[in-house]
């Protein structure tokens, strides 16, 4: 049987974050990109209303939220605010809280949860290098195991929420980061770990400035003989890379629906301006030219949108039944994330045409969600990357042309 339908508390949840949204966060967007930083009240609020870090259980303050639960949240936040900042905030607790309540070890997760979900601090994922981003195999932070822990030297680059972590939140924050731990064996030497970056001996960090999503921060660390407590790994030692790819599956799926409402609220926002524009003595709305292109786009966010629903879907249903396999999932996950960048963008691209030289100007809202979605072409996996791994998946192992 398949059913279409968000049920009743769903429902509920999609119209509050949607009224919150439209009434607090739509209004202020502008404000938030040229600020470099998402409000203080905001945050609160999020949280306040149990947004943050939902998917975490209760013991942490969390609201052991199902993906797609978590997936309308996030949508309706990329409705209000169509330059992903704020999504991006949401969702990369959500999918990285997920992993380290459910991998990680009783310190880490009392370390940093509670605050994640009172909106106090900080936890993102720091797997990117400089040198090594897709070729995440090559990655080279390494982690010795020492008496009372691991000791960590290397860098993370590219990597989200950096000034929040490390002095914008109250508690700062921390990352799940992958190191090797038996650099002999590859993909199967690699662990996860959590690592405050708050007051964390041998941290020196950065950050960039971005041209989109600027929201939330973009930066680096350096790790130089950071001591760790053991408590501080996730999961079992040299699991690490299947266990981020089991994070990134969550933040892929998230995404796909970032993409569409942020996408979806343009086109809204185009669409009453093609009824009130007039050209040739009728509405700009009338031409089939624009009519054909909204259709198409439209059509094409719609099948995404259910895509990454479907991902959020199967990923629940193999993270608590077992029903799919990890490959299943993995697939479906990263066919919705290589559909849905791409889709938004060119739909965000035509509605800002749809206005204009007026969708030239900074008074027209519909560039932050150009550059937003922009940043999904890299952010969490490529879309090359992504290919790779649903062909993969389609054609068997023995088809990849690398390792
Ligand atoms: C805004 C933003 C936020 C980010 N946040 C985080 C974060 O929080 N944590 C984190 O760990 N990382 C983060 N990243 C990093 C992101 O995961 C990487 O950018 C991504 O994995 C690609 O790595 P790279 O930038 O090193 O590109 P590279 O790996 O150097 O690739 C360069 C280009 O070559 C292409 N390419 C590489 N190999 C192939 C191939 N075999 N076939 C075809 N094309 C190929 C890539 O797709 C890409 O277009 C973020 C990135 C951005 C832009």
């Amino acid at each position: 049987m398949m059913n279409f339908e968000f049920n009743s508390e769903q429902e509920l949840i999609k119209k509050t974050v949607r009224e919150f949204g439209q009434k607090e966060i739509a209004p202020v967007v502008r404000d938030i990109d040229d600020g470099k930083r998402i409000p203080d009240e905001i945050i609160k609020t999020l949280a306040d209303i149990g947004l943050l870090g939902m998917t975490v259980s209760s013991d942490y303050g969390g609201a052991e939220a199902d993906p797609v639960t978590v997936g309308i949240v996030a949508e309706e936040l990329a409705r209000a605010d169509i330059s992903c900042a704020i999504p991006t905030f949401f969702l990369v607790q959500a999918a990285w809280g997920q992993l380290l309540d459910k991998h990680g070890r009783e310190a880490a997760k009392k370390d940093i949860l509670p605050g994640v979900t009172k909106g106090r601090a900080f936890l993102g994922i720091a797997a990117t290098e400089s040198d090594v981003g897709s070729d995440l195999a090559n990655m080279r932070t390494v982690a010795k195991k020492v008496e009372n822990g691991y000791l960590i030297n290397g860098q993370k680059m590219f990597i989200s929420g950096i000034a929040e972590a490390v002095d914008q939140l109250p508690q700062g924050g921390g990352y799940v980061t992958l190191a090797r731990t038996d650099p002999s064996r590859g993909t199967r030497g690699m662990s996860l770990f959590y690592i405050p970056l708050k007051g964390t001996k041998g941290i020196t960090s950065t950050t960039f400035e971005d041209w989109g999503r600027r929201g939330i921060s973009t930066g680096g660390f350096t790790l130089e003989d950071v001591q760790i407590p053991g408590d501080f790994l996730i999961g079992e030692q040299n699991r690490g890379f299947q266990l981020v790819m089991e994070g990134f599956d969550y933040a892929r799926a998230i995404i796909s629906v970032v993409c569409a409402g942020a996408a979806m609220s343009a086109l809204e926002q185009a669409m009453e301006h093609l009824k009130q524009r007039r050209a040739f003595g009728q509405p700009i709305g009338r031409f089939e030219g624009i009519q054909f292109k909204l259709a198409e786009h439209w059509a094409k966010l719609d099948a995404m949108r259910l895509l990454g629903y479907k991902a959020l879907w199967m990923f629940g249903k193999e993270q608590s039944e077992g029903a799919y396999s990890r490959f299943e999932v993995t697939r479906h996950c990263a066919e919705a994330k290589l559909l849905a960048p791409r889709f938004a963008f060119e739909a965000i691209n035509d509605a800002i045409q749809w206005f204009g030289a007026f969708g030239y100007t900074l008074d027209c809202p519909l560039e932050l969600a150009l550059k937003g979605v922009r940043s999904y072409y890299w952010a969490e996996g490529t879309l090359e990357i992504l290919k790779i791994i649903v062909a993969r998946e389609l054609l068997g192992k023995e088809y990849v042309a690398y390792r």
